[in-house]
């Protein structure tokens, strides 16, 4: 064979692989006998002139070892809450991945089945989703529901969509144009609730960080469609006046939303169904353990009180003479907002989760992820330049919010530059800048897994950034530095004409 080989003083551009040397290679191919190649002729006769390559690929020439070693090395260059350590990102619930949902997830006898088998067939997955629909629906105080969409946000707009059936239904949504979102809520509310149609209405939060009821009762009347409410809220402030919210929405026809992003804050302690929601979401993806940090996939099953049945998407797995079914029999359906019945993985992850925990382990998982935030909050609102906005003396749920308001004004070291900092003791930053009602916020949820000392040393880590702060701040705000890469762009990293996804964008951009 005359194989050229590829030589690197050939290239006219820049080097862009770090590894590589000429003639190094990861296979060895047995030499072509010579009666094959009397008969065939020399492999470039096989193959069609138009797709032969003049020049070589230019590819790095590595062995095998050092293939082998690239990419294992990459792929541990990943933090990761099963590798690392705490990752304490609020309102995302990043909880520790259980082996087993990954062994019942990978099952070839779920994997394996196609969705447009006959059901006789397919059984075990039918039981399978209709026990969690019921378990779901325990856990939330809801009487029926869809496994359905693909995550919370699309949990909210069937939620939506739901209402406007019902209000529709009624003959009334011409005039209840309004759903109405408080200031604190997750950006993806107020964009469901517009992409269904609604008006956005905002209302206020007091100074105790919960729903302002004067500023409610100002906007609730005729137009009211619903209320999306998340409880305990993104500050981890419980709405403690739940009651009186949920009668000033029904008082004036509208529905009550559940945001259940932070039911990991009281699973198994208390339900939505009794404080008076119509509508929730989960997201299963958070609160019942399935990794979401690279985006997906995720599971946001709706569950709704049964005068909203008949507008469920289409199919409802039921229980009939004896057999798992797909019915289809719902005329009021909104229809269907996914595929077949919704992504499948993270749905055996929860239910591999509440299985092996049972109501008693759920109760006590976010019985201990309160104290954990608690202890967290408690320690970390006295490090110097912090603050805990919003009744300091009020016990926080699973999450909780810091300001660095102060650190920003008298240092110059704001929430993004602590946030980097940390990167460099080895801990995965917080989520920052969120919820936009408190200046300079740190939102941290520390999860149930996370040990005594981890969290220790999380604050640790807080008061020598605060004390660097005070003596040196340029060092904080030039951080990170013991990481892989520096600091990136912001703007340009998602941006698409500088995001390089391939090593030939690369050279082009250099
Ligand atoms: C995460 C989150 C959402 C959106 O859920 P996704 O599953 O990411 O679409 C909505 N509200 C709150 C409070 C959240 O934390």
């Amino acid at each position: 064979m005359r194989m050229r080989r590829f030589r690197q003083a050939d290239w006219d551009e820049p080097l862009i692989f770090e590894l590589g040397w000429e003639g190094r290679a990861g296979f060895s191919v047995p030499a072509v006998e010579p009666e094959v190649r009397d008969e065939v002729g020399e492999v470039e006769e096989l193959i069609p002139i138009n797709i032969l390559r003049e020049e070589p690929p230019r590819l790095p020439e590595v062995s095998e070892v050092e293939v082998l070693r690239h990419y294992i090395h990459l792929s541990q260059m990943n933090y990761g809450v099963n590798s690392s350590g705490i990752y304490p990102l609020g309102s995302c619930t990043m909880k520790y991945n259980p082996v087993i949902n990954e062994v019942l997830a990978s099952n070839p006898a779920l994997t394996e089945i196609h969705p447009d088998q006959d059901e006789a067939t397919i059984q075990g997955i039918l039981e399978l989703l209709y026990r969690l629909k019921i378990w779901l629906q325990e856990l939330t105080g809801m009487e029926d529901g869809s496994l359905e969409p693909a995550a919370g946000a699309q949990g909210e707009f069937l939620g939506n969509l739901i209402m406007r059936a019902y209000h529709a239904d009624r003959g009334e949504l011409e005039r209840r144009r309004e759903v109405i979102i408080p200031d604190s809520a997750h950006g993806t509310n107020p964009a469901s609730a517009a992409m269904a149609g609604f008006k956005v209405v905002e209302v206020p939060s007091g100074e105790d960080g919960c729903v302002d009821l004067e500023a409610l009762k100002s906007v609730v009347g005729e137009g009211t469609a619903g209320l999306m409410l998340t409880n305990p809220n993104t500050l981890g402030i419980f709405e403690s006046r739940i009651s009186e919210i949920a009668e000033i929405v029904h008082r004036a026809g509208g529905l009550m939303y559940y945001d259940g992003a932070n039911l990991n804050a009281l699973m198994g302690r208390c339900r939505p169904g009794d404080m008076g929601f119509d509508i929730v979401h989960l997201n299963l993806h958070k609160t019942f353990s399935t990794p979401h940090g690279g985006g997906g996939p995720g599971s946001g099953p709706v569950l709704v009180k049964a005068f909203l049945s008949d507008y469920l998407p289409v199919p409802v797995v039921v229980y009939r003479d004896g057999l798992y079914r797909l019915s289809y029999d719902r005329p009021k359906t909104v229809g269907k907002v996914h595929g077949y019945y919704g992504n499948i993985s993270p749905i055996l992850k929860a239910y591999a989760y509440i299985l092996s925990m049972g109501g008693e382990g759920l109760r006590e998982a976010s019985e201990i992820a309160v104290l954990n935030s608690n202890y967290l909050a408690q320690r970390l609102k006295d490090v110097r330049g912090l603050s805990l906005p919003y009744a300091p003396g009020v016990p926080r749920k699973h999450e909780f919010v810091l300001s660095a308001s102060k650190m920003a004004e008298e240092t110059g070291v704001r929430a993004l530059h602590i946030a980097k900092r940390l990167l460099d003791y080895g801990i995965h930053a917080p989520t920052i800048y969120f919820p936009l009602i408190v200046p300079e916020a740190l939102m941290i949820e520390p999860t149930e897994t996370e040990p005594l000392e981890a969290l220790d040393r999380l604050v640790e880590a807080f008061e020598e950034i605060s004390s660097l702060a005070y003596s040196k701040p340029e060092e904080v705000q030039s951080s990170p530095r013991n990481t892989t890469v520096g600091r990136l762009d912001d703007v340009k990293a998602s941006h698409p004409r500088t995001m390089c996804l391939s090593y030939r964008m690369l050279r082009k951009t250099r």
